[in-house]
């Protein structure tokens, strides 16, 4: 089969690359040359980091390699897709203006998917002239070691783009679970309210961080507490996401004061070196503000 990824950016290269892993033909699209050889670069180095860890032969990563073709050109890209996997910037205007050039040029049968984390599927497939074409497919981050892909059914997708869509994820080996188009989908809604709930509890000084953290890591076997887990994603990005499912499914989203004061204050998470825990090279070292140093 033909996959054209459009973007090859941190979720592009990684789609690209699980594609071609799975034997399919990929052309990887975005804007400028570099950026197309620079997700290409990012692949060819995820697959020697396989060959290092005996995850994948060095057979398999020529093979993967040679399946995959480069270009900035959207018609020659899409030309003989049978499905077209969106994952440029998260902004609805753009993903709208690449569906409707995608149509254009793609074959009439190719099924379109966009990758987006947050926008309305059903909003973004309604520029097609044929929208039951049109479908959410959710890599998660990183591509090639999450499991999960949310297949997003807008209002208007048809039952054979959903029966092609969950197909072509169980091909490439991953799961797929099935979400009607919702705001936050099934798993940033849940992972959100419990990282919602978790902020409001340090502000209302429940337990500590660490504690909060700890409590969800030994006593649910979560990888990561849900106020870590915040300082990673990054406390800006959770403060947008809260703000779209507050105004898409009421108060129960409203974002806690602490989280807007350290927004404000410019304490992030990780990235910045400080938001709910201090971090120094991408470790906690200590617990930011009063619970002082409990590490
Ligand atoms: P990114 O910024 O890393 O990559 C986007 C790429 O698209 C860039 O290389 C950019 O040059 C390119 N681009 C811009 N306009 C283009 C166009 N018209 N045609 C082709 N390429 C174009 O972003 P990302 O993190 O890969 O996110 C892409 C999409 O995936 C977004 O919708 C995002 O919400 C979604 N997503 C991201 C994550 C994540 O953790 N990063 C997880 C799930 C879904």
């Amino acid at each position: 089969m033909n996959v054209a990824v459009l973007g090859a950016g941190t979720m592009g290269h990684g789609i690209a690359q699980v594609s071609a892993m799975a034997g399919n033909s990929v052309t990887i699209r975005d804007i400028e040359d570099d950026l197309v050889e620079g997700g290409i670069d990012s692949i060819e180095s995820n697959l020697q980091g396989g060959v290092e860890r005996e995850k994948v032969t060095p057979e398999e990563k020529a093979a993967a390699l040679d399946r995959i073709s480069g270009t900035t050109d959207l018609p020659e890209a899409v030309a003989e897709a049978d499905l077209v996997v969106e994952a440029v910037p998260e902004d609805v205007d753009l993903k709208r203006e690449t569906f409707a050039e995608v149509e254009e040029h793609a074959p009439a049968d190719a099924v379109i998917a966009s990758n987006t984390s947050s926008l309305s599927v059903t909003e973004i497939v309604s520029v097609l002239d044929d929208p039951g074409r049109g479908i959410g497919l959710h890599f998660f981050n990183p591509v090639h070691i999450m499991e999960l892909v949310e297949v997003v059914v807008g209002e208007q997708t048809d039952d054979e783009t959903l029966d092609f869509a969950e197909a072509f994820v169980e091909d490439i080996g991953k799961t797929a679970v099935t979400v009607r188009d919702t705001a936050g989908f099934a798993s940033s809604r849940l992972g959100v309210a419990l990282g919602v709930e978790a902020m409001r509890m340090v502000e209302e000084g429940v337990a500590s961080p660490r504690d909060i953290d700890a409590s969800m890591e030994l006593g649910y076997n979560h990888p990561m507490g849900p106020i870590e887990l915040g300082d990673v994603v990054g406390l800006d990005v959770r403060l947008d996401i809260l703000e779209h499912l507050r105004e898409e499914l009421g108060e129960r989203f409203r974002p806690p004061q602490i989280l807007r004061r350290k927004v404000r204050a410019g304490k992030l998470g990780r990235k910045t070196g400080e938001g709910f825990y201090v971090w120094e090279d991408g470790e906690i070292v200590a617990t930011s503000g009063d619970w002082g140093d409990d590490e």
